[in-house]
This record gives C-alpha cells, sequence and structure tokens, in this order.
C-alpha cells in the first residue's frame, strides 16, 4: 500500500497532547498490523532541544542513533514499542541550517532563496524521508506549536501543498480545547470555531477534530461543531482528561478514530486492533491496591516533564509487578543532613536523577549516603551514578575533597572527569557521548541478573566518566564497577554488593522502556524495592 501520511496540528492553547494523541493513534495503527511511524517537526530555531533547558521545554529525550529530541519522542516510542531516530524530529533551526548551508553552496545558482518555496520544499522532503524507505504504512506528522503562531506558518503552508501532492494519502487532525466555564455552567465552542477558522485561513481544511475537555460533551454540541467547522459529524471525537494517559487509545478507539482514519485514506477496514496486552496492562493499572514508594531526587521537582522518562519507566515497571506508584519528589537543593531521615524514611526505593552542574549537588551526596548507610535499593542514572561514585569515594575511601571536575575542576581527586576526546570540544549543540552503546556486564552481577544478559545495550548523554585512575581502589573499597563499553572499557555500571540493590548507570534505562517492554533495569529495581 501508498504510505498514508497523517498531520496533527494544534489550536486554542498548547500542552493539549497531540503528542498523546499522535502516540495513540500509532499504538492503534500498530494493532491493527500497519508498520507505523510519527515525527514531530518543532517550529523553534534551536537545531535541536539539546541545549534547551527543562524550565523551557521538559526532558531532552535521546534515540537510538544519539539525537537530542523533542520529549514527545518518548511518548511515541512508549505507545508502539518502535524505535525513533535523527529523522522523527525536525525543528526550524535544522530545515534553516540546511537551506542556508545550500546557499553559501551556491546550489540555487543565483535565485532569491525565500520561505516559500525553499524552507517549504525542505521541509516537505523531510516530511517525505521517512515514508520514502517504503518502511511504514503510515507516517504521522505532529506540527509543533499552535495554529495561528508565526512560527509555524512555514509548516502549515507546507502541509497545505502536499495535500494537493498527496491526495487521497493525506489526512489532517486538529486538536482544539472546549473550555468549560465554571460560572456559566457551560462548555465552550468558540474557541474552536475560530481555530478552524485560523486554520482555513492557511489554507486547511482538517478532515478529522479532537477536542480536549474536561467535561462530556454533548453529542448535539459535537453535530454543532461538525457543521461549523465543515468537518463530518462522525469525525468529531472528544477526549476527556483521563486519569491515565495511556488510556487514551482506548477512548479514541471507542470513538473509531482509527477506522475513521482508516476509512478516510481508502484503506478497507477490517477487524479490531490487537489490543489485548495494552489492555491487560492497563487492567494490571486499575487494579493494583499495593503501593510502592518510590522517591526521586533531583533539582527539577518541580517541572512535571522534567524527569518524564523516568516517571513513565517506573510507572510501568510498579504496573507490571502489580503495585500502585507513589513518587515523591525530593527537592535535592532543600536536602541535608537535618531533613534527610524526614524525607527519605518510608520510602521503598530512591532514584538519584542525572542532570547537568552544581546546583543541588550536595543534596545529592545526602541522599545517597542516607540511602547506602540504610541499605534502601537505589539506583544513580548518570549524573547520579556519578555522586555514587563521588559519595563512596569522600565518605568510604576517606578522599574527603573527591568530586567531578565539571562541578570543580580544581579538585585534588577528580574521581569524575572529562574523557579525552571532550577536552578540546567548545561547542555546547550535539556534542555529548550520545545514543546507544554496547555494555559487556560481569556475569556475577544485579545488573546482569536484571538483564538476564551479560551483553547490553543503551542510551547515553553525558561528557564526564569514572576516572580509571581511582577505579581499583573503588574497587578495592567495595564499590564495583561490573558493565564496561567493550571498545573503550569506559565503566557504565557501578554496584556495591554488599547492599542490597545499589546499582549506578552511566546510562540512562529509562529512555528505553515501554509499556509492553518495561526496562530490565528498572524491573529488577522495582522488585528490590517491592522486596522480592
Ligand atoms: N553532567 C553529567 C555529564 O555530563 C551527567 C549528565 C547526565 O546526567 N545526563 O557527564
Amino acid at each position: 500500500m501508498e504510505t498514508k501520511y497523517i498531520f496533527v496540528t494544534g489550536g486554542v492553547v498548547s500542552s493539549l497532547g497531540k503528542g498523546i494523541i499522535s502516540a495513540s493513534l500509532a499504538c492503534l495503527l500498530k494493532a491493527r498490523g500497519y508498520r507505523v511511524t510519527i515525527q514531530k517537526f518543532d517550529p523553534y530555531i534551536n537545531v535541536d532541544p539539546g541545549t534547551l533547558n527543562p524550565y523551557e521545554h521538559g526532558e531532552c529525550y535521546v534515540t537510538e542513533d544519539g539525537t537530542e529530541t523533542d520529549l514527545d519522542l518518548g511518548h511515541y516510542e512508549r505507545f508502539t514499542d518502535i524505535r525513533t531516530s535523527r529523522a522523527n524530529n525536525v525543528t526550524s533551526g535544522r530545515i534553516f541550517q540546511t537551506v542556508i548551508n545550500k546557499e553559501r553552496h551556491g546550489d540555487y545558482l543565483g535565485k532569491t532563496v525565500q520561505i516559500v518555496p525553499h524552507i517549504t520544499d525542505e521541509i516537505k522532503r523531510n516530511v517525505k524521508m521517512l515514508g520514502a524507505s517504503g518502511d511504514y504504512d503510515f507516517v504521522i506528522n505532529e506540527i509543533g506549536g499552535t495554529i495561528g503562531d508565526i512560527e509555524s506558518q512555514p509548516f502549515v503552508e507546507s502541509v497545505r501543498q502536499l495535500r494537493w501532492e498527496l491526495g487521497q494519502n493525506c489526512l489532517c487532525i486538529h486538536l482544539t480545547y472546549v473550555p468549560y466555564l465554571h460560572a456559566a455552567k457551560e462548555l465552550k465552542t468558540k474557541p474552536t470555531q475560530h481555530s478552524v477558522k485560523e486554520l482555513q485561513a492557511e489554507g486547511l481544511q482538517p478532515d478529522i477534530l479532537i477536542l480536549r475537555t474536561e467535561k462530556d460533551i454533548p453529542a448535539e454540541m459535537r453535530r454543532k461543531i461538525a457543521q461549523f467547522c465543515n468537518v463530518a459529524p462522525d469525525a468529531v471525537i472528544q477526549s476527556p482528561d483521563c486519569p491515565s494517559i495511556y488510556e487514551v487509545p482506548l477512548v479514541m478507539h471507542a470513538q473509531h478514530l482509527d477506522e475513521i482514519v482508516l476509512r478516510k485514506t481508502g484503506v478497507p477496514v477490517e477487524g479490531e486492533p490487537h489490543m489485548e496486552p495494552w489492555m491487560h496492562f492497563l487492567d494490571k493499572l486499575h487494579s493494583a491496591t499495593q503501593t510502592v514508594r518510590i522517591g526521586l531526587v533531583g533539582k527539577y521537582v518541580e517541572l512535571q516533564d522534567a524527569y518524564k522518562s523516568i516517571n513513565e519507566a517506573l510507572l510501568q515497571s510498579a504496573t507490571h509487578l502489580d503495585r500502585k506508584l507513589d513518587l515523591v519528589y525530593v527537592h535535592s537543593e532543600k536536602l541535608d543532613e537535618s531533613n534527610v531521615d524526614e524525607k527519605l524514611a518510608g520510602l521503598d526505593g530512591v532514584i538519584v536523577a542525572p542532570g547537568f552542574g552544581q546546583r543541588g549537588i550536595e543534596g545529592k551526596f545526602v541522599a545517597l549516603r542516607w540511602c547506602r548507610e540504610h541499605d534502601v535499593p537505589t539506583l544513580g542514572i548518570c549524573l547520579g551514578m556519578q555522586c555514587m561514585v563521588i559519595e563512596y569515594a569522600r565518605n568510604v575511601l576517606g578522599l574527603a575533597d573527591a568530586h567531578s571536575t565539571e562541578m570543580d575542576p580544581n579538585t585534588k581527586h577528580p574521581v569524575i572527569d572529562l574523557m579525552d576526546e571532550q577536552k578540546s570540544i567548545s561547542n555546547l549543540g550535539g556534542t555529548m557521548r550520545l545514543g546507544a552503546y554496547d555494555c559487556r556486564l560481569e556475569s556475577e552481577s544485579k545488573a546482569a541478573e536484571a538483564y538476564g544478559s551479560t551483553d547490553i545495550r543503551e542510551r547515553h548523554r553525558h561528557r564526564f566518566e569514572l576516572n580509571e585512575a581511582y577505579r581499583q581502589a573503588l574497587e578495592d573499597a567495595g564499590m564495583r564497577c561490573v558493565g564496561r563499553n567493550p571498545l573503550t572499557g569506559l565503566v557504565e555500571v557501578v554496584e556495591v554488593p554488599s547492599l542490597r540493590w545499589y546499582v549506578g548507570t552511566q546510562y540512562h534505562p529509562e529512555y528505553n522502556s515501554t509499556v509492553l517492554r518495561p526496562n530490565p533495569l528498572f524491573m529488577a529495581f522495582m522488585r528490590a524495592a517491592i522486596g522480592q
């Protein structure tokens, strides 16, 4: 079958969950046996989100091929179990950079280079790139931003042009918001009407409308919206708030979203999507009665998206083990010797989060010392693992001023240090050790037991490494380096075997954890936390 291109735009307000809707549709189409991928177009000028801090943009998600991407790609992978890559996240910055490089190279032969057609052609080339591989039946394209933004106009214009080129192989879904006014006790459709008008003014007519809402939208009101917005009545779907984002695929299916998409793109509708494993997960999510309390120690705890993949990996693993997750955020900047007892007591397990820079670092050492001395199952991720090493060096090896050269370039004991190849790099964008690398685990280790294998591959995002000069001393003192990169020898996993479960990974296991295949290390951590 010819590749179908589905575009998802958003209107009225941001944060409506276009990513979740796109991922849910992909999940349903995959469950019908189609080959699906999702890509995200972000209208900002940053070439990738790797240089954006979490206050601006939430978590930065890393793909296997080492691209720093938008956190929505995390949703795509978690919902579909399909890997994404550099091709799945394109920003305005990357589009402009390519066009400007071509212009400098002389590729435009004296022509004036313009938004239309040069920028739009480059956008269209990117839209069609994954489809051109022949690997996909459906390519879902999420357009970031909100309709009406200056930034997103070249993308909307490109979709308008693509509709002509692709004909029935192209479909537009517009996601809007229907607010409920408490004072008037009424749902309001006007913002949706305006949003669709705005879209029409830019030359796009949506085929399907999805209405985000906190209240049930009566059928009569949906018919009215269909009429005003020039959309078929059965193609107006509501998306109410759900207790879990993982329920959204079923809510969409109940309103036939997948069928409507197939019908409108000329694909015969046969049978039902195979959602049994997904429903099994949801059953477990709903029926769990026992709780597991996990503390997440980090400096961005007030931001709900900063540790998105960790939150989801924890939820997935807890659910698979029939536990309700009670996630307790522990602000590392506010943690010290005087309050650590009170803040960490009663936790079944602790995660020390990844991060950059000095802020909140001392709180992480306090937390780790407490976890080590109280033998609480602990997982340190990336900076969290580096902090495990520093805390161990300080308090067990007695190297009181041990540190990472990231926080203290003049430390006498740089137990965490920059890799040689990183020392000459001055640019910040895309220059870390990024993406999936092989790791060989010692067979007698908690990590190997977790994975059921000694050869694994996980994703990285860091500059600093455990300093080989201190490895022997750490091992002699009881911290074992049980995972190494087989090519470079770099240490990827540390453990303290005398403790119940105290493991640190230089890599990020959370990037590789999906609803149907939770990450094995998170599963092992969770098992330890619930005492299995
Ligand atoms: N800041 C540390 C480094 O660059 C850890 C990065 C991280 O936690 N992702 O090595």
